[in-house]
């Protein structure tokens, strides 16, 4: 079994991973770690989420930073303000005993002068999300042109977001021979065209089989008639009174709903979506994180990648339109070892949509009724 150090990670970061109390590599840490750290090569992994991603790439390419330079040496896009901030606080925590280091998170919804003079000091490594990176590369507030790593994390996801032309733009701005690293849970048609037009010859890296969700979530179906959706969810938080759950619907109007509704009926509950100011949703996501809120209602878009310790149950209040969303919901449980459940709400013309998730994830679900008696679909 290898070690973090049989990886080839320096003491620096052995002393961090140490402190965190990370014992052995995850798989996608074991294969992509040692790839990169030998070899300057592109790079796709896709493991499921869950799995430890954030340090399979941050670990070399701290590690391969000059810090005795401040030239941005390494640039990491990801899907949404959330990510880049959880990514840099994880970067930071890796990096703690790397003297000099200065990692910066540029993102819509806050002041981009003041992510302009962050950067002006000097940034080995810049996290951000595409948007806003565009427009400061735009503004020439940002200079990636003598980048050595470039990370496209989530990157399914950001596909998803429609963010084709602004990678596609920012990667125009910067050297042809950088190592490009793409890390995704899910492999569909997009990811393999941006992985054939920004890479080159890259290695591959894939744990357990593309779209499989994680080993530790059971999944579970609740038929319901469409009406009793609602109600249906306050009898599964009234059965499980310990929970701690994200739940998803399909719109931002319906997340706000249902979470305002939680709240009238007693419910810790808080909505997150993208209608929310930045500074709401750094709130709600403080609240949750700490407890005061149970149920996060969320939009796909907002919950994304987020890394809540100890969610027990994913509550897909409405199934999502794509279904390999259904893997990246059920990830936010099951996280580091521990357990979860993933639970859907269907009314009958939605079954059909069951079968075709089950044979994705290669899991059946349990057929469940509603605790205490609901009249379920007749
Ligand atoms: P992903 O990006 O694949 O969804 P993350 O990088 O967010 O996953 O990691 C998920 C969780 O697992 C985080 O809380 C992280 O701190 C933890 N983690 C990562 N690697 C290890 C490890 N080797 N041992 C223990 N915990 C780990
Ligand atoms: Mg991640």
């Amino acid at each position: 079994m290898s070690t973090f150090k049989s990886l080839g990670l320096n003491d620096a970061i052995l002393q961090a991973i140490t402190d965190m109390g990370f014992e052995t590599p995850s798989e996608v840490q074991e294969k992509a770690i040692p790839i990169v750290l030998e070899q300057e090569t592109d790079l796709v992994a896709l493991a499921q989420t869950g799995t430890g991603k954030t340090a399979a790439f941050g670990f070399p390419m701290l590690q391969k930073i000059n810090l005795d330079s401040r030239t941005t040496q390494g640039l990491i896009l990801s899907p949404t303000r959330e990510l880049c901030l959880q990514i840099t606080n994880e970067l930071i925590a890796y990096g703690k005993y790397m003297k000099g280091l200065n990692v910066v998170s540029i993102y819509g919804g806050a002041s981009i002068q003041d992510q302009a003079k962050q950067i002006k000091k000097g940034a080995q490594i810049i996290v951000a999300t595409p948007g806003r990176m565009k427009d400061m590369i735009g503004r020439r507030m940002i200079d990636i042109s003598k980048i050595e790593y470039c990370v496209l994390d989530e990157a399914d996801e950001m596909l998803n977001m429609g963010f084709f032309e602004d990678i596609t733009e920012i990667l125009s701005h910067s050297p042809k021979d950088k190592s490009t690293w793409l890390f995704s849970a899910t492999m569909p048609k997009e990811v393999a065209t941006i992985a054939k037009k920004f890479m080159n010859n890259p290695e591959e890296v894939t744990v357990g089989s593309k779209n499989v969700g994680s080993e530790n979530v059971s999944h579970e179906y609740y038929l319901v008639n469409a009406r009793d959706r609602y109600q249906a969810l306050k009898r599964l938080a009234d059965a499980n009174p310990e929970i701690f759950s994200v739940i998803f619907c399909r719109t931002k109007r319906d997340t706000q709903k249902v979470a305002e509704q939680l709240i009238t009926d007693g419910y810790n509950a808080g909505a997150i979506h993208g209608d929310l100011s930045q500074n709401q949703r750094d709130m709600v996501m403080k609240s949750f994180r700490t407890r005061q809120i149970q149920m996060l209602v969320a939009t796909d878009v907002a919950a994304r990648g987020i890394d809540v310790d100890d969610i027990t149950h994913v509550i897909n209040y409405q199934l999502p339109d794509e279904i390999e969303t259904y893997t990246h919901r059920s990830g936010r449980t099951g996280r580091a070892g521990k357990t979860g459940v993933s639970m859907v709400i269907v009314s009958k013309s939605e079954v059909r949509k069951i079968r075709t998730i089950e044979k994705m994830i290669q899991k059946s679900f349990d057929k469940k009724d509603i605790p205490s008696g609901m009249a379920i679909c007749e």
